[in-house]
């Protein structure tokens, strides 16, 4: 019997009010969440949610092109919504990648977090996990 592994070939997202949009290609790579002290204030929360692709396979499709670039380190740079303000990117220098904020993907709920950048940094309270579902009885 053959298993055929499907993979994702096209991941597409957006900033909230569509100025930017984007398209992605291939495998996910690394999702993870991060508590740094950039992510926590850039966000209000407790952790971003990030997850890479190669730069060759990232192209803007919005009428407002690539985001707003800030620098939080003077090698790391976040790119942003004018208008919205959505997080959308980070891009540091020398690195091949592009991450993106997995929630700004239509399909970013797929991604399950493997990781957790500045772990140690997280509130304690990140712990707390969703109970499960009760069971229903039939
Ligand atoms: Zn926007
Ligand atoms: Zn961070």
């Amino acid at each position: 019997m053959t298993e055929l592994i499907s993979v994702p070939a096209l991941w597409q997202g957006r900033c909230l009010c569509g100025d930017h949009t984007y398209e992605a290609y291939g495998i996910p790579d690394d999702p993870h969440l991060c508590s740094c002290q950039h992510c926590t204030r850039l966000s209000g929360a407790p952790a971003m949610a990030w997850v890479g692709f190669p730069r060759s396979a990232m192209k803007w499709t919005g009428r407002e092109g690539e985001p707003t670039y800030f620098s939080t380190w003077p090698t790391l740079h976040r790119g942003s919504c004018q208008r919205c303000r959505t997080q959308l990117t980070s891009v540091a220098d020398n690195s091949d990648m592009i991450m993106v904020t997995i929630f700004s993907l239509a399909r970013g709920a797929e991604l399950i977090p493997v990781g957790h950048s500045y772990r140690d940094e997280a509130m304690p309270w990140m712990t707390i996990t969703l109970a499960p579902e009760p069971q229903r009885r039939t």
